[in-house]
């Protein structure tokens, strides 16, 4: 697992399951680092997501990196094209605005959820924008038809965010409500 993964676990732990920091440890100490490997000794063997290790014995959760993880979030922030965004507000020069990171945890964690994708088709997070890279947007990514499906399957939808120079706007700007709106594939 991510530092990122297991700290937002840690949170979401002591949060919504009122544990203290001491009982969250000893929990995410079964917890891998990497997905399919042995917490305790490190065998590459894991099948399923929470498992006993054929090799030690141990108990481990392997679970799966979510999808909309750190790495999706930081190829977003890169390929965010202000030059060719649908605005609400034509009165901003927004070409030269840029993107200084998007929060890879939704504010409602259960939006990571494929059922509520399904169903939403959105998910809803931060972005930090504007000529600085500074302001805080409401940031709203769209699901199409091919990110829905790759996130069904748990695959990375890294490759459905448009490719640069494409005509087609993909990325709808209101500066005046500090909201964004990207359209995957
Ligand atoms: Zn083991």
């Amino acid at each position: 697992m991510q530092n990122d993964l297991r700290l937002f676990l840690e949170q979401k732990l002591i949060s919504d399951f009122n544990l203290d920091k001491e009982k969250v440890e000893a929990v995410i100490c079964h917890l891998n680092k990497k997905q399919d490997c042995c917490a305790a000794c490190g065998s590459k063997v894991l099948a399923s997501e929470c498992t006993e290790c054929p090799d030690c014995g141990a108990f481990n959760y392997n679970l799966q990196e979510p999808v909309f993880n750190i790495e999706f979030c930081s190829h977003l922030e890169w390929s965010l094209d202000f030059s060719n965004t649908e605005q609400e507000n034509t009165e901003y020069y927004v070409e030269s605005f840029w993107c200084d990171g998007i929060l890879q945890i939704p504010e409602d964690p259960e939006s990571l959820l494929y059922d509520n994708i399904k169903n939403d088709k959105q998910i809803v997070t931060k972005a930090w924008i504007g000529y600085g890279g500074q302001d805080i947007y409401e940031m709203k990514i769209k699901f199409g038809r091919k990110s829905l499906g790759n996130y069904k399957k748990g695959k990375s939808i890294i490759g459905c965010i448009p490719k640069a120079g494409r005509k087609e706007k993909w990325i709808t700007l209101d500066v005046n409500k500090r909201k964004i709106e990207i359209q995957l594939t």
